[in-house]
C-alpha cells in the first residue's frame, strides 16, 4: 500500500517530468513561429460611402465660410462631435465625408471622438466648408464643431477619446471589485452595486459613442438614442435611491424613502418607454431628466451639508455630488464652454460618484462587522472578570483536542473551584467575593503561559487549558497559582480573608469523542479534592485511565 506521502512523490515527479519534457521541446523548436492575423485588403475602407437617407426637415447644414481672400491651400481637419444619431456629411465642393458615431467602421480612422475628416481646398477658393447633420435631437447637447490645422485637432481629440477610455476603465474596475467583494463577503449590497455600476458603465459607452469600437457590439439596430435616454433616466432613478439609502434622510425620514422608491420605480418604467417615444417626447425627456439630475444634486448637497451642520454625516455625500453642482453651474453660466466638455465632464462626474458610493459602501460594512465582531466578543466575554465565558471555553476547548488530535502532542485541562466562596461572600460582601473573583482571574492569567487558556465557566469556577503540556506541568503551575493566592488577604485588603481552592486535572486521551469526557473527569478530580479536604489538587481517577 503506497501512503499518502508516496503518492505526493510520484505526482510531483510526474510533474517534474512533464515540465521538463515541455522545456526540452520548446528548447528544440528554437524561435516559435510569428502569428500572423488577418488577410489582404479586397478594397480601401478608408471612404466610407455617404448614404444621404435625410428625412424632410430632419437635417441641418452648417457652413464654415472660407477665410477673407479665400482658403489658404493648406489641409483643414474638421470634427463634428456630439451628433450622438444620424450621418455627419462634411463636404467642400466636390470632396465629401461622411460618418456616423454610431459605427466607428464608417469614421474616418483618424479621428476617434467625432466625425472628422480633413479637406485640402484648393488656394484662393472661396466656396464654404459645408456639414450636414441631424437636426438636435437633444437640446442640451449642441453639436460642436471644430476647425483647425490637423495636427492639433488630432491631438485634442485623442485626448478627449482617452479621458473616455480611462473614465470607463474606472467605471469597469469599480465593478469587477465589487463583484470580488461580494464573492469575498457574500453581502447582497456589493452586487446591487456591481449591477447598477454595470449599467452606468453601459450608458457610458452609449454616451461616448464606445460601444460602436471597434464595431457596434450592442444590439440596439437604430435605438441608440432611446437606449442612451431610457437607461438614463432608469438610472438616475437607482442612483437616487442608492443616494438616499446612504444619506441620514434614510433613518430619519422614512417617509421620504418610501416616495423616492416609488419616484425611482417610475424612472425605470419611463426608462423602459424611451424606444416607444417620438422623438419630441424623448428630447423632452432627456431635458427634463438632465434638469432633475441637476436638481438632485443640490437637494443632496443640500441636505449633506445640514446633515455635516448637525454632526449626522461624514460629508461623503456631499464629496459625491460636488462634481454635478459643478456641471450644473457650468450649465446655467457657460453652457458653451461645458458643451464643448460635456461628455468628459459626465462621464468623469459618474465615475467619482460610483467611486464615491463604493467606498461609503466598504466603510459602512466595515463598520458592520467591526460592531458584528464586537458583540460577538461581548457574548463570549464574562463582564467581571474579563476572561472568556464557558461558551467561549467549549469552543476553544473543541479547538484545541482537534488541534492536539492533528499534531499528536498533548492536552491537559484544569478544573478549579474557589473552596468555600459563599462563606466569603457572607462573612465580607458580595463586593468582595467580586474583587475576589476578579484577583484570581489576574492571578490565574499570571500564573500560566500565555499559550495557556483560562475562563470563568461558572460562578467561582474556572477552567484552564494547556495545549501541549502534560499533567505533572499543569500540577506544577496549579501549585504555584496556590502559593500566589495565599497572600490574597493582604492584596485585597480583606481582614481574616483566605482565598484558597480544589482543583482536578485530566489529560486528553485517545478514546476521548469529544471534550465532555475531558471535562467531566476534571470536574471529578475536582470534587474528589472537596472530599479529600479542599485546598489541593487531584489527577484523573487511575482507574479511568487505565480503563482506556
Ligand atoms: P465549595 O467549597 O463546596 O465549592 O463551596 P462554595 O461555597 O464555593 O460553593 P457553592 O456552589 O455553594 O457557592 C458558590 C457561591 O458563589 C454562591 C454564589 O453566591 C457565589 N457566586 C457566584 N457567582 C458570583 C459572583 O459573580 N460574585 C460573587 N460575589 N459571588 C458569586
Ligand atoms: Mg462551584
Ligand atoms: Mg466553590
Amino acid at each position: 500500500m503506497m501512503g499518502r506521502h508516496g503518492w505526493r512523490a510520484m505526482v510531483g515527479s510526474i510533474a517534474i517530468a512533464a515540465l521538463m519534457c515541455t522545456l526540452a521541446a520548446c528548447g528544440r523548436a528554437g524561435m516559435p513561429a510569428p502569428v500572423v492575423i488577418g488577410g489582404p485588403a479586397l478594397g480601401s475602407d478608408a471612404q466610407h460611402e455617404c448614404v444621404h437617407v435625410h428625412e424632410s426637415g430632419q437635417r441641418q447644414v452648417l457652413q464654415l465660410p472660407a477665410p477673407p481672400g479665400g482658403w489658404s491651400g493648406h489641409p483643414q481637419a474638421v470634427v463634428v462631435l456630439n451628433a450622438i444619431s444620424g450621418e455627419v456629411d462634411i463636404r467642400q465642393r466636390m470632396r465629401e465625408r461622411c460618418g456616423t458615431l454610431e459605427d466607428a467602421r464608417t469614421l474616418d480612422s483618424r479621428f476617434r471622438a467625432g466625425v472628422g475628416t480633413v479637406l485640402v481646398p484648393e488656394a484662393g477658393d472661396t466656396a464654404p466648408i459645408e456639414i450636414e447633420y441631424d437636426a438636435r435631437p437633444l437640446p442640451l447637447w449642441r453639436p460642436i464643431v471644430q476647425l483647425g490645422e490637423p495636427a492639433p485637432v488630432q491631438r485634442a481629440d485623442i485626448v478627449r477619446f482617452a479621458i473616455r477610455v480611462a473614465s470607463l476603465a474606472v467605471v469597469l474596475t469599480l465593478v469587477m471589485s465589487a463583484l470580488l467583494s461580494f464573492v469575498a463577503t457574500r453581502e447582497r449590497v456589493f452586487l446591487t452595486y456591481a449591477g447598477t455600476t454595470g449599467l452606468f458603465a453601459i450608458w457610458l459607452t452609449l454616451l461616448s459613442g464606445l460601444w460602436a469600437w471597434p464595431r457596434p457590439w450592442l444590439p440596439l439596430a437604430g435605438y441608440a438614442v432611446q437606449a442612451l435616454i431610457g437607461l438614463g433616466v432608469a438610472l438616475v432613478g437607482a442612483t437616487t435611491l442608492a443616494l438616499i439609502r446612504q444619506s441620514w434622510l434614510h433613518r430619519h425620514a422614512a417617509g421620504l424613502e418610501r416616495g423616492a422608491r416609488l419616484a425611482a420605480w417610475a424612472l425605470v418604467l419611463a426608462g423602459l418607454s424611451a424606444p416607444f417615444l417620438p422623438a419630441a417626447a424623448l428630447a423632452a425627456m432627456s431635458v427634463i431628466t438632465e434638469l432633475g439630475l441637476y436638481v438632485l444634486a443640490i437637494a443632496f448637497a443640500v441636505a449633506s451639508v445640514i446633515a455635516l451642520w448637525r454632526r449626522r454625516s461624514s460629508g461623503s455625500l456631499l464629496a459625491g455630488v460636488v462634481p454635478f453642482l459643478a456641471v450644473a453651474a457650468m450649465q446655467v453660466l457657460a453652457p458653451e464652454t461645458l458643451a464643448m466638455w460635456k461628455v468628459e465632464a459626465f462621464m468623469l462626474s459618474g465615475g467619482w460618484l460610483a467611486l464615491i458610493c463604493s467606498m461609503v459602501l466598504t466603510l459602512r460594512l466595515g463598520a458592520l462587522r467591526r460592531q458584528r465582531d464586537e458583540m460577538k466578543r461581548l457574548a463570549q466575554t464574562d463582564a467581571l472578570t474579563g476572561l472568556p465565558n464557558r461558551r467561549a471555553a467549549l469552543e476553544c476547548l473543541a479547538i484545541c483536542i482537534a488541534a492536539a488530535r492533528a499534531s499528536g502532542a498533548a492536552l491537559t485541562i484544569v478544573f478549579v473551584d474557589l473552596d468555600h466562596f459563599k462563606r466569603i461572600n457572607d462573612s465580607h460582601g458580595h463586593d468582595c467575593g467580586d474583587r475576589v473573583l476578579r484577583h484570581v482571574a489576574r492571578t490565574l492569567c499570571a500564573a500560566f503561559r500565555s499559550g495557556d487558556h483560562v475562563a470563568r465557566i461558572g460562578g467561582e469556577e474556572f477552567l484552564v487549558i494547556l495545549p501541549g503540556a502534560d499533567p505533572a506541568l499543569a500540577r506544577m503551575r496549579i501549585e504555584s497559582l496556590r502559593r500566589m493566592l495565599s497572600g490574597a488577604g493582604a492584596v485585597l485588603d480583606g481582614p481574616g480573608l483566605h482565598v484558597t481552592f480544589s482543583a482536578g486535572i485530566s489529560a486528553l486521551r485517545p478514546g476521548d469523542a469529544d471534550g465532555a469526557a475531558l471535562l467531566q473527569r476534571a470536574d471529578a478530580a475536582m470534587y474528589a479534592a472537596k472530599h479529600a479536604g479542599r485546598d489541593r489538587t487531584e489527577m484523573e481517577c487511575p482507574s479511568a485511565a487505565l480503563a482506556e
